[in-house]
């Protein structure tokens, strides 16, 4: 079934001589699939389709764009085992996570349409006109959110379903109405594949434009730089690596007209463990952490890559709890040689660093590609001094850090870079008693999670999903949840526009029944 082919619009294409092949990385060698790599009249075909299908997708009304959606979910389903099987031939990932992550994934398309069936997300605002005001009359406004055009995707390696092909940067797109394409991860080209054609079905299915998606592939930076630097291309959307995201980031910003790149760049999720946590349930954390290091074999970019105590004799047993916990557990298998290589060198770059001790390193053979978990302490002064040990190692590995004091402690978060999430491990009352401590960890992250593990993202309207830099390229969104949306979306205002020219969400009759903000009071009553 897979043709190792690009999707342009509806049509399978192939029209380029460089291919690659995808790799199996608990058999350890290829998959036997080869893919075309999109040349640049594919990917100029595929960019001017979009924009043609913009100017129709971003009039049609939001229950049909739900319905889209819904069918896009179902499609997902209807390929059964077959895309269950891919998508674990071509990550390693076991048959539990490709299950959970897919059921995410269709549980995101439903969520989106559920949006946009209700309709109000538009924020429709009108300020009526004041003919009387004085000294001025006052003009009739009128705003709300539309899309913004064709926005290019970039799936990421370590989520084959919920952050690639149909995942949530590609809901919340064409939820907003933007036409979307997708440069496939050449990790996962065939699960990619086998989505774009459930999308494209579900497309031609709901009477959608023709253009309203396609999925690129390709085992090489151009086709994703030729992306970014197409004029018709109004948004970015990636996750993955620092050097990668960075990469698109400033390309975007170098063309004649800047456009915006939502890039999720990773995150060492900082875990401040206080007096009362390591007193009243240290040995409980520590077996919790153990577990939450090593899920996904590390591979999640909410892993705990960095864990905070004040010295004492309760932190010394959390960490040698954590270390003798974390060597039982079995050693998991990686998405990719590459993956597993850059982990091997990285968490080795950083044991060999000054006053780095090791608490646990899993010694035992292993099959290729399974990562070794690890886990090293360091001393506070050692740490703030040196900033390789702030970087992520993408992996089972961690880093505990002794503390001095909590002036110390607060020190040290604020010298970190912005993260995606931060967690307390402790009581309310020290909430109190340690308030620079969580001020200073609130100022690093996008999300605070208290006496929790920080894998494991629920997705829903109040979720944030991206922080200060570098974790993210702009911390004033998320990408995941509803509010995901507004990444691709921009604000026109109307002023004395004649009602039948306006769109339905801002006439006075208020046809759709929406929320709207009228004259400063939420109402969904017409005017
Ligand atoms: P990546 O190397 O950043 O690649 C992600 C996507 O961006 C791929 O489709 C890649 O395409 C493209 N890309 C990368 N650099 C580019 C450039 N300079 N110009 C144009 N396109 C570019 O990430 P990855 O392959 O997913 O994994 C590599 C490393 O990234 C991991 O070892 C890990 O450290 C990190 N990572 C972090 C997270 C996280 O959530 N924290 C998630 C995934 C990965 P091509 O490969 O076709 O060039």
């Amino acid at each position: 079934m897979i043709k190792g082919a690009n999707y342009i619009g509806d049509e399978l294409s192939a029209k380029g001589d460089k291919t690659f092949t995808t790799f199996n990385p608990q058999a350890n060698k290829v998959t036997g699939w080869t893919f075309h790599e999109a040349t640049k009249s594919e990917i100029d075909a595929a960019v001017l389709l979009a924009s043609e299908a913009f100017n129709q997708y971003k009039k049609i009304s939001g229950k049909l764009k739900a319905q889209f959606l819904r069918t896009i979910a179902d499609e997902i389903e209807a390929l059964g085992d077959a895309l269950i099987h891919t998508y674990i031939k071509e990550s390693g990932l076991p048959i539990g996570r490709a299950q959970g992550e897919r059921g995410r994934t269709i549980g995101q398309l439903k969520a989106f349409a559920k949006l946009l069936e209700e309709g109000s997300w538009v924020e429709a605002t009108i300020d009526a006109a004041k003919p009387d005001r004085v000294p001025l009359p006052k003009v009739d406004m009128r705003k709300m959110l539309f899309p913004v055009g064709p926005v290019a995707i970039f799936g990421a390696s370590n989520f084959p379903f919920a952050f690639s092909t149909a995942g949530g940067d590609t809901a919340s797109a064409l939820a907003a109405g933007c036409p979307v394409i997708v440069k496939s991860h050449p990790m996962h080209a065939g699960t990619g594949e086998l989505v774009a054609f459930a999308i494209t079905l579900a497309a031609k299915k709901t009477g959608m434009p023709k253009g309203v998606f396609s999925n690129l592939n390709s085992s090489g930076n151009e086709v994703g730089q030729q992306l970014v630097l197409h004029p018709n291309i109004k948004a970015v959307g990636f996750t993955g690596s620092f050097n990668g995201g960075m990469a698109l980031y400033k390309l975007a910003n170098e063309r004649p007209e800047p456009i915006p790149v939502f890039a999720e760049m990773g995150s060492v999720n900082p875990v401040v463990v206080l007096p009362s946590a390591l007193n009243e349930k240290g040995i409980d954390w520590a077996k919790q952490y153990a577990a939450s290091i090593m899920l996904g074999a590390g591979q999640f970019c909410t892993n705990p890559g960095l864990i905070f105590g004040i010295k004492s004799t309760s932190l010394d047993n959390f960490i040698k709890t954590l270390g003798t916990e974390i060597a039982t557990l079995e050693p998991n298998c990686m998405l990719h040689p590459n993956i597993h290589g850059n982990y091997e060198k990285g968490k080795e770059a950083l044991s060999i660093q000054g006053g780095v001790n090791v608490v646990a390193d899993y010694e035992s053979e292993v099959q290729p590609n399974y990562a070794r978990q690890k886990v090293v302490t360091v001393n506070g002064t050692n740490f703030l001094k040196n900033s390789k040990l702030h970087q992520e190692v993408f992996g089972p590995f961690s880093v505990i850090v002794r503390c001095e004091d909590a002036t110390e402690l607060s020190t040290i978060l604020k010298a970190l870079e912005g993260q995606l999430t931060g967690t307390i491990l402790g009581s309310e009352d020290e909430l109190r008693k340690y308030e620079n401590v969580v001020e200073a960890l609130k100022s690093r992250v996008g999300r605070l999670i208290f006496n929790g593990v920080p894998t494991g993202v629920e997705v829903c309207p109040s979720m944030q999903h991206g922080g200060p830099f570098p974790a993210s390229t702009d911390s004033r969104f998320t990408s995941v949840g509803e509010s995901a949306i507004k990444r691709w979306v921009r604000p026109i205002s109307f002023q004395n526009w004649p009602q039948e020219f306006l769109p339905d969400a801002l006439k006075n009759s208020n046809p759709l029944g929406i929320m709207r903000l009228v004259d400063s009071k939420n109402t969904k009553s017409a005017i």
